[in-house]
């Protein structure tokens, strides 16, 4: 009889070769260049082009539309590596996922050839639109932008704050009221290039942290937008939102836990070179126990990070909720492990020197965008006791 060899897990090892690529191109290109990039606030393209060339912009894809086909779990992982070096260089990569996300959710194969393909080869750079001045967390109940259709165009106006890289982008998936009688289901979504009249970038915001990702406000001021590029039907747009987050929460959980695994390593390292009464400060109790907490919760954050990717995976029906634990807790390990490594640093933590506090003014973002800590635990606990409506006068 025949001895049947093993399957060979391709996707492991394909897997583990994308992640060689990714922790040789951190260390020799994107390392070295992280202070600058944050010392200048500058998108920092050369980066861009690096992640191109060596197809780090549409891993998730599906090879049919230029992609890699690769596994969610794997895109994950590479954003980790990354900003365990750069915050900043590790959104290039989510916020290609998060902007392509509307469009591989609902596009049409036209639409997605369209624009799937230049996405995935980093041709093009793209953006999401949905946040406005009044319409941050209520993202439903407060949108103003207005999309009207006038023949085969949609016209836009209104105003959208806080894009990231909304200045480099080529394509803006944008969010607009098409029907403001009918609340959440009269938003519709619309894939607008930065060519088409009336699209305009408007102020640029100076920020904390992840400098060297531009975040702009969007001006649209009588967009042309042919009809073909509204995504889905008119009224879809907040249920494909809302479908983008249960995909995109998870790059910025793997945003945050790669800041926390890298101000860790940094920590950890120190702690062992530095010397303070007579011995390594590593060799105090202490500092172990700070360090222990910091591992701990770093690999806490890693497990949800992964299982909300398998998740992604199987496009499992629980989606929404892993995707809102693995990002609020690596959001809050980001933030607290980063803290400590400052402290482990002690006054050279402190110091623009170091990276910890680069990485401490980086990780508070990842409890802020795509839905805040407080927008997260609500998520979750809706999946406990679901969402109370109050009785109206007829049931009651
Ligand atoms: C650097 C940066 C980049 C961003 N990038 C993008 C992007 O690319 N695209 C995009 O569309 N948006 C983007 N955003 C917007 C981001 O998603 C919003 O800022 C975020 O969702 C919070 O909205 P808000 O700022 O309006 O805060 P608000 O909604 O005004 O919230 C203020 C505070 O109230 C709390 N709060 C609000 N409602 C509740 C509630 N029901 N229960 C308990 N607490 C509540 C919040 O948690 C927060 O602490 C970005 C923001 C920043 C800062």
């Amino acid at each position: 009889m025949a001895i049947v060899a093993p399957t060979l897990d391709t996707h492991a090892e394909e897997e583990a070769m994308i992640l060689d690529v990714v922790r040789q191109l951190v260390a020799e290109k994107v390392e070295p260049r992280a202070a600058e990039i944050d010392e200048k606030g500058e998108f920092p393209w050369d980066v861009q082009r690096l992640f191109a060339e060596n197809d780090l912009l549409g891993i998730p894809f599906p090879a049919e539309y230029g992609g890699v086909g690769g596994s969610f779990l794997t895109y994950v992982k590479v954003v980790e590596e990354v900003a365990k070096a750069c915050a900043s260089s590790s959104l290039i990569i989510a916020v290609q996922e998060l902007g392509a996300l509307p469009i591989l959710i609902a596009g049409t194969h036209k639409q997605k050839e369209k624009y799937l393909t230049k996405l995935a080869s980093g041709e093009y750079t793209a953006a999401y639109a949905l946040t406005e001045s009044g319409s941050g967390s209520d993202a439903a109940g407060s949108m103003r932008c207005r999309a009207e259709r006038r023949g085969d165009t949609y016209v836009l106006n209104g105003t959208k704050i806080w894009i990231t890289q909304g200045n480099v982008a080529d394509v803006v998936c944008v969010f607009a009221v098409t029907d403001p009688s009918k609340g959440a289901n009269g938003i519709s979504a619309f894939i607008v290039e930065k060519t088409f009249p009336g699209f305009n970038v408007g102020k640029v915001e100076k920020k904390m942290g992840i400098r060297g990702s531009p975040t702009v406000e969007l001006v649209f001021d009588h967009c042309q937008v042919p009809a073909e590029n509204l995504l889905g039907a008119e009224g879809e747009g907040f249920k494909i939102a809302m479908k983008v987050l249960d995909k995109s929460r998870p790059g910025i959980a793997a945003q945050a836990v790669g800041i926390a695994g890298g101000a860790l390593d940094y920590a950890a390292k120190y702690a062992q070179e530095r010397i303070a009464f007579g011995k390594p400060i590593g060799q105090q109790q202490g500092l172990q126990f700070m360090l222990a907490d910091m591992k701990t919760d770093v690999e806490a954050a890693r497990l949800l990070l992964y299982e909300a990717a398998r998740k992604c995976d199987q496009n499992a029906p629980d989606i929404t909720l892993w995707a809102a634990m693995a990002k609020l807790k690596a959001g809050d390990v980001a933030m607290r492990v980063t803290t400590d490594a400052v402290q482990i640093l002690g006054g050279f933590g402190y110091s623009v020197e170091y990276p910890t506090e680069r990485m401490m003014r980086d990780a508070k973002i990842t409890q802020i965008y795509e839905g805040t800590q407080q927008i997260q635990r609500l998520v979750i606990a809706r999946t406990l006791v679901g969402r109370w409506k109050p009785p109206t006068s007829a049931s009651s």
